[in-house]
């Protein structure tokens, strides 16, 4: 694969708390030198929501504007409690659909231009069963939505019955869509490292997610490492350079000439209270690893499957 001359747009999610709200996610991003960043637009296991003119997002807007970024390089990610596949429990799926609407508006007045958004879990009614909610819902909500602000469904890792840890499974749904420039894909390296996809051979990732998708659609890469082996599928974010995908693949796959304009937002844990991404962002951009980081992954990427 052809590296890039420099690593751009790579930032990590950020809060956003009382008083400095969005003002603070940007502020947060910026201490961290990253140029991009992800927030929630409120805690991501709840729906409970404050109203966007409460959140500072003028001043927030103009720091991020006075640091040379556009609305593309903040992201907002979907509370990932909202199950659009969600076809057992009487109105779950109503209350995903309600929910997905109103969060689309609050991203269009923040003006952020991407929404990431865990597809849903059929429940063990089946793939199928679950595809066909989620388009369904996708379309009601889209089809009702005048904004440009895009929808990327992330790639699962594929713990329970969640829908789309296969490039084929999210294929399945946007091809149901109507408005289809406003869907897209988030792909996140520890899901589809769980998933079962090699790494190792990111080059072929590339070309079946070409095939089957088109990388057109690619906008957010979630760089992770992994706490756990090839296939896991367990979902369970890793620092860089401590797991089992390792330093040097992601590494490769932030400065790969494809991913140039996809946004690259770190998701891995804190560490002894702190945030790792200050250092993880700068040993990213540079290609050299800190002392700690381990360059290739801590077992053999292909152990237990
Ligand atoms: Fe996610
Ligand atoms: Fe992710
Ligand atoms: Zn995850």
């Amino acid at each position: 694969m052809k590296k890039a001359d420099t690593v751009q747009f790579l930032g990590c999610h950020v809060g956003m708390k009382a008083p400095r709200y969005f003002l603070g996610s940007i502020e947060e991003a910026l201490s961290y030198d990253a140029d991009a960043c992800m927030i929630y637009t409120g805690a991501p296991q709840n729906s409970k929501r404050k109203p966007v003119s409460e959140l500072r997002v003028e001043e927030g807007v103009a720091l991020f504007k006075s640091a040379g970024w556009d609305a593309r390089q903040v992201v907002i990610h979907a509370p990932y409690i909202i199950n659009l596949g969600n076809s057992i429990k009487e109105g779950a799926a109503e209350f995903a659909r309600e929910f997905l609407a109103e969060e689309l508006r609050r991203v269009a007045l923040i003006g952020s231009k991407y929404l990431v958004l865990h597809p849903g879990a059929h429940l063990k009614e089946g793939s199928e069963t679950g595809i066909k909610w989620i388009a369904e819902g996708l379309n009601e909500i889209l089809d009702a939505d005048e904004s440009d602000v895009m929808i990327l469904l992330e790639t699962m890792a594929g713990k329970g019955s969640e829908v789309g840890c296969t490039f084929e499974e999210l294929q399945a749904i946007i091809s149901q869509i109507h408005k289809t420039d406003r869907i897209g894909v988030c792909l996140d390296t520890c899901h589809i490292h769980d998933a079962g996809y090699s790494l190792s051979d990111f080059d072929a990732v590339m070309k079946s997610f070409d095939e089957i998708i088109g990388l057109d659609r690619l906008r957010v890469c979630h760089v992770n490492d992994s706490k756990n082996p090839k296939g896991a599928r367990k979902d369970r974010h890793e620092n860089i350079g401590h797991g089992y995908i390792g330093f040097d693949l992601l590494e490769a796959i932030v400065s790969d000439e494809r991913l140039a304009n996809v946004i690259k937002i770190l998701e891995t844990p804190w560490v002894d209270g702190k945030a790792p991404y200050k250092e993880e962002i700068d040993a990213l951009r540079k290609g050299v690893p800190a002392d700690h980081m381990s360059r290739k992954p801590l077992a053999p990427l292909e152990t237990l499957f």
